[in-house]
Formats: structure tokens, C-alpha cells, sequence
């Protein structure tokens, strides 16, 4: 772990370079503000307006006709009034122009949620006829399980980043990585696997980055997907998933969510345009103390191993030596759940929650072990913190001494029959 390779700084000054639509492009923390927004000064508003509509009235249904024609034709956003929101929604529209901008994307898609903006993605390929996945372990537990039980008929290649290459095939329409991943933060080194797809696009899932320590699609990424109810909402109060991408492959799963219908909900479009404002204002003071935590951790004698990602971040993991259930049961101010990115500090032990719908040997075998637990590190102060991880690991280790003497006595026991 290097506390110093945390590059929030640095990344701004990039972002001034990434191109953009507008003639001089503007920094990151400028966009979160601003992007999405531009139209409210000459309509005489400041806070973005929240559209419920489900249907919108149209005198001119041959005028429809047409425009239903075109949307079914090429998925491309429909140009004037909305008419009906499976199809498009003003509000959602504006958190969608945002999150591309943030992203460097042409177009970004919302969705009901992370898991409903994955499925739409692996509809778009199968519709294709290419069901094949190639993925890189750990993802997301719900992502490995909707890859691998084969509710969408996909068939998935499990590799590690040097088998890609190998493992693609012509049927071949994915490969999925999650970097930083969950819940391991392993990395994954965007641009060499992306020179090994070759042709087939690269989805990199940025949830736990976010675009303001890492923009994908610079290094290759074809497909940015992000569960939008962690950082990008931010406030644990918001449920969306979105896909960053160029506006062609965003038309093809504007078709899929046209059909099928996992659209985001208005009120969460207008809450997660909210978030976004904030976005690196968080995830900056967030990552100052995760790196403070995981420095403290590293140092201390009762934790095993602690796994913290270069790019920096407030995800935080570590493996205890003593019960790791115990220390869940004994936090105070930080909350025993799971989920992430928001305000404030959440903790949880994956191979129970977020990973427990992942096969159990798969499980072990991609990091995620029976002492790994995984902390979203928020905006409280951190000695606060510290002080409350510090008590619980004190009653932990309390478990493990007296769980320690409880075996001995059973095998004392067992030995004396
Ligand atoms: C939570 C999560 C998802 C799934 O998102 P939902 O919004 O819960 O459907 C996908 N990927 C990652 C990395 C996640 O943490």
C-alpha cells in the first residue's frame, strides 16, 4: 500500500485534457457541478426540475408514428417532447448527460440498478449472438452470479488478466473486469487488457473508483458500468446503475431498456445528478481517511493482511486474525451493512452478505476468505473512527482468546471420553 499514490490532485489536472464538446473542456470538480445543468439559467431555474410524467399529450400521432419509427430504427434519444417514460425522462436524461461527461463518454444509459445495467449489457451482446463472457475474478458477488448461473444464457470464461488473450473466442461479445474489485480491491491494469481484447469491447465496472480517480474508457475501456446506488448517489438513500459508453452501443441499450424496461426512476435520476455535484468532494475526504485507516490497520498487531487499492479510494479491506463476526456484532458508530459509498462508514463481512451468492470454492479461490472483511470508509472524523474499530477489535480479539480456550476445553473433552 502506498498512501501516497492516492492521485485526486493529479487527476484534475487530466481531466483539463480529456476532450469534450465544449470549446475550452473544464476540470472534473467543475462538471459535477455543472454538467447536465446547462439549459436551467435560460429557463429561468437553479435546481434541476423533477419530470413524473408518465405519458406526455401529443395532438399529432402520425408525428409520433414517425418518431417511435426512428427510436426503434437506431435507439438514438428522441429529439422534442418525451412520450412516455419507459422510453425517455427529461430528469433521468440530465444524470445521463453528466455521468458521460465525468466518464469522457459520447453517451451514458440509466438503469433501475447496477444489476439491471449489467443485464441490459449482456442482452445488447446475446441479441448479437455473442453470449460468451470472458471475466476476471473477484467481481461483485451479484455480477459473478448473474455471469454464472446462466439466468441470461450467458456462458462465462473465468481467467485471470493474462489468460484473456486465450480465453476469447468468435462467439466472444464481453470482457468484464471490476477495478478497484470488490471486495479484495484487487487491480486490474486497464490498458494491457484492453490491447488484449483485441476487438471485443471491455467493460471495466468503476463503482468503486468512481470517474474522479480513474476514467476507463482513457485507457481503452469500451464500457463503463457503475452501481450509481454507491458513490454516485452517494447519501445510501438511492437505488440506479448506469453504462458510460460510446452513443452507439448507448443506442443499442436504449432499445434493450425500451423492452424490457429496468428504467431508473426519475426522483433517483434527480438524486443522483444531486450526488454527482458532491461526488469528488467526497470521495477525496473519504479516501484521505481511508488511507489514514489502512495505515493504522497495516501497523496493527491483530489484523492479519490489509488491502488497500494505488488508485486510491475510500473502500478499505482487511483480514482478521480473531472472529470476524464478533467485530461486526461490536461496531458502534460505524453500520454493520452492506453496500457502499455513502456519507457514512459502513462494514461487512462478504463471505456471509455481498459474495455469499458466489460459489464457495470460487470464492475462496478469488481472495475472498472467511476473515476478509470490507469497510466504505465515509465522512466522519477519523479518530471517530479509529476509536470505534479500535473497541471492536478489542472485543474480538476478547472471542477469539475466549473461543480459543472453548475449543481447547472441547477437545480436552472430547480426548477425556
Ligand atoms: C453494488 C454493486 C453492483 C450492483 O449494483 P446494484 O445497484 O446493487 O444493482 C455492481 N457492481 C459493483 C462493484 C457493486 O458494488
Amino acid at each position: 500500500m502506498d498512501p501516497m499514490l492516492v492521485q485526486s490532485d493529479d487527476m484534475d489536472t487530466e481531466s483539463s485534457m480529456t476532450p469534450s464538446t465544449t470549446t475550452r473542456s473544464r476540470a472534473l470538480a467543475t462538471e459535477a457541478v455543472h454538467a447536465g445543468r446547462d439549459d436551467l439559467a435560460a429557463l429561468g431555474l437553479h435546481a434541476p426540475p423533477i419530470d413524473l410524467s408518465t405519458t406526455y399529450p401529443s395532438y399529432d400521432s402520425r408525428g409520433e408514428a414517425e418518431r417511435i419509427d426512428t427510436f426503434a430504427a437506431t435507439g438514438a434519444r428522441l429529439e422534442g417532447p418525451p412520450v412516455y417514460s419507459r422510453l425517455d425522462n427529461p430528469t433521468t436524461a440530465r444524470f445521463e448527460t453528466a455521468l458521460a461527461r465525468l466518464e469522457g463518454t459520447e453517451s451514458a444509459v440509466s438503469f433501475a440498478s447496477g444489476m439491471a445495467a449489467l443485464t441490459a449489457v449482456l442482452l445488447v451482446r446475446a441479441s448479437m449472438g455473442l453470449r460468451h463472457v470472458v471475466a476476471v475474478r473477484p467481481l461483485y458477488g451479484c455480477s459473478d452470479h448473474l455471469l454464472g448461473a446462466g439466468l441470461l444464457g450467458t456462458e462465462v470464461t473465468w481467467t485471470d488478466p493474462a489468460g484473456i488473450a486465450e480465453a476469447i473466442r468468435p462467439d466472444t461479445g464481453l470482457v468484464m473486469v471490476e477495478t478497484p474489485a470488490n471486495p479484495t480491491l484487487a487491480e486490474v491494469d486497464i490498458r494491457a487488457v484492453a490491447h488484449a481484447c483485441g476487438s471485443v469491447p471491455l467493460l471495466v465496472d468503476n463503482t468503486f473508483a468512481t470517474p474522479v480517480l480513474q476514467r476507463p474508457v482513457e485507457h481503452g475501456a469500451r464500457i463503463v458500468l457503475h452501481s450509481a446506488t454507491k458513490y454516485l448517489g452517494g447519501h445510501g438513500d438511492v437505488m440506479g446503475g448506469v453504462v458510460a459508453c460510446d452513443e452507439e452501443f448507448a443506442a443499442r441499450l436504449r432499445q434493450v431498456r425500451f423492452a424490457t424496461g429496468g428504467v431508473l426512476h426519475p426522483m433517483a435520476g434527480y438524486l443522483l445528478l444531486r450526488g454527482l455535484a458532491t461526488l469528488p468532494v467526497r470521495v477525496r475526504a473519504a479516501s484521505a481517511s481511508a488511507v489514514e485507516l489502512s495505515r493504522r490497520l497495516t501497523a496493527d498487531p491483530r489484523i492479519a493482511r490489509v488491502h488497500y487499492p494505488k488508485v486510491g479510494g475510500a473502500m478499505v479491506s482487511f483480514e482478521v486474525y480473531g472472529d470476524p463476526h464478533r467485530l461486526i456484532s461490536s461496531v458502534r458508530l460505524i453500520t454493520p451493512a452492506v453496500s457502499l459509498g455513502s456519507v457514512d462508514t459502513l462494514i461487512q463481512h462478504p463471505a456471509s452478505i455481498s459474495h455469499r451468492i458466489v460459489d464457495e470454492g470460487d470464492r475462496r479461490s478469488s481472495g475472498v476468505g472467511d476473515r476478509l472483511l470490507r469497510m466504505s470508509v465515509g465522512l466522519e472524523d477519523v479518530e471517530d473512527l479509529w476509536a470505534d474499530l479500535c473497541q471492536a477489535l478489542s472485543s474480538q480479539e476478547a472471542g477469539r482468546e475466549s473461543s480459543a480456550s472453548g475449543e481447547s476445553a472441547a477437545g480436552l473433552l472430547v480426548r477425556g471420553q
